[in-house]
């Protein structure tokens, strides 16, 4: 059952080879994961009973260590404290964080191999390659031991929210299967359906509904925008919610409208969960689903006020020994919740959690296609720096490339195939722009895809 929070976690960078997964579903997390995860488990089950001080504690030691790693073992980070004069003692508690520079996706990008701890083996290390939301591509490395603490963390998420084991998990998102006519598949050893939520029409949408009935999962985890879009297809279209006790979102923005939205037509709570691919921080709402309740088992979490009075959040991983993250700036914004959550829990919540954002883009047939899955036709070409896709109308989208040099043709018409692969439509135009940079929101985001489209005049007459 481990493996049902894998693709909202970390995104999968290809298509699920869900033959292999059937396979693989049966062999236990334990066995999986390792002696690492069962200590996580062990971990997160005590850690549920501590205080402040305990907590300090626990983060303490585990940062003292890890920093002590950093300065004998990380070539990058030898080469900072030097220049910056800090000695691994200097750095013991979160406080003391502060004096270590940020690490940002532009020096992962530039100095990955100096970040390659030169004591872990190439087998401890789990490869992540993530273009985000942002379009631009970014490849690095985790520790086996981060994943599975990953996946401890997510069966507590799901503890907290009553899952026993057995109760059926659906799982709505782009997955595409080998047999392109399916619309989900059974994973009978980690009861989980998995949805392909891509390409949607009526017909599709009723098989999805009609399935979630047969199976009646107790949890259905999704893209926001995607179980906003089955929401309003079964209003529109008159049809009962299966009777879920939550539906749980990741990975994008979980704007207020859509949860509202959500929560009314399946009459649940709709429960969001916080992470990113780096795994440097992570926070997730209980089952009052008011605020973010930070995870610091896996992580330190700071939240940094950046110039136009966002606090953007800044984390360091204390379990990536292979390539260690020490205040990793992961673009995404949140503030400070200051009330104490009513479940009783103590530890810092975060409020709105903002930056990941999302759209769908909407083909002339009708279709709405999520964004996610196009990352990978930009990531496979090493040319290309950052992309966004803009769709001013229907009938076409604009994709806006910046090359760390320029653009060639080869990579131009690599590009264009790979996207009309994945956009499956003979009418959508697809133009391609070579730009100097990506522009920046006004919140200082670089948005993937700007959509111009009001999705209500477009959704299919949703
Ligand atoms: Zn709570």
């Amino acid at each position: 059952m481990i493996d049902l929070v894998k693709s909202l976690i970390s995104k999968l960078p290809r298509p699920v080879d869900e033959w292999a997964r059937l396979i693989y579903d049966f062999v236990p997390p334990s066995v999986r994961y390792g002696k690492a995860y069962v200590a996580a488990l062990t971990l997160l089950r005590e850690s549920e009973t501590w205080g402040p001080s305990e907590f300090a504690e626990y983060q303490r030691r585990l940062l003292s260590k890890l920093i002590h790693h950093c300065a004998e073992n990380v070539p990058y980070y030898r080469e900072l404290f030097r220049e910056h004069g800090i000695r691994p003692d200097d750095v013991k508690t979160a406080d003391d964080l502060e004096r270590i520079p940020f690490l940002t996706k532009e020096i992962v990008r530039k100095r990955k191999e100096d970040l390659l701890a030169v004591n872990i083996p190439a087998r401890r290390r789990l490869t992540v390659r993530t273009s985000g939301s942002t379009g631009t591509p970014l490849e690095f490395a985790i520790d086996r031991a981060t994943r599975a603490m990953e996946r401890a963390l997510a069966v507590r998420h799901l503890k907290w929210l009553g899952w026993k084991k057995g109760d059926v998990v659906a799982e709505i998102r782009a997955a595409t299967f080998s047999d392109s006519g399916r619309t989900y598949r059974y994973f009978p050893a980690s009861r989980q359906v998995v949805f392909d939520f891509t390409a949607l029409d009526d017909e599709k949408l009723q098989r999805v509904v009609e399935t979630l009935h047969a199976f009646r999962p107790k949890y259905i985890r999704a893209l926001p925008w995607s179980v906003f879009l089955l929401a309003r297809w079964m209003e529109r279209n008159n049809k009962a919610a299966p009777p879920v006790r939550y539906v749980i979102t990741a990975s994008e923005n979980l704007r207020p409208a859509m949860k509202e939205h959500v929560e009314r037509v399946f009459k649940v709570p709709v429960i969001d969960h916080y992470g990113q691919n780096e795994q440097v921080a992570y926070a997730f709402q209980c089952a009052y689903g008011i605020g973010y309740h930070v995870q610091r088992e896996m992580s330190i979490v700071e939240l940094i006020r950046t110039s136009d009075g966002n606090s953007e959040i800044v984390g360091t991983c204390l379990h990536n020994y292979a390539m260690p993250f020490l205040r990793y700036r992961t673009g995404d914004f949140a503030l400070s919740r200051d009330e104490l959550c009513p479940c009783g829990r103590t530890g810092p919540t975060l409020a709105s959690i903002n930056g990941r954002e999302v759209d769908v883009i909407v083909t002339p047939e009708g279709r709405l296609i999520a964004p996610g899955p196009l990352d990978f036709a930009f990531y496979r070409l090493p040319e290309i720096k950052e992309a966004q896709i803009i769709q001013e109308d229907v009938s076409g989208i604009l994709v806006k490339v910046a090359a760390w040099d320029r653009l060639s043709e080869q990579t131009r018409a690599a590009l264009a195939r790979d996207l009309a692969a994945l956009l499956k439509s003979d009418r959508l135009e697809v133009r391609i722009e070579e730009v100097e940079e990506i522009s920046r929101t006004p919140g200082g985001k670089k948005l993937f895809l700007v959509s111009h489209l009001k999705l209500d005049h477009y959704s299919m007459g949703l």
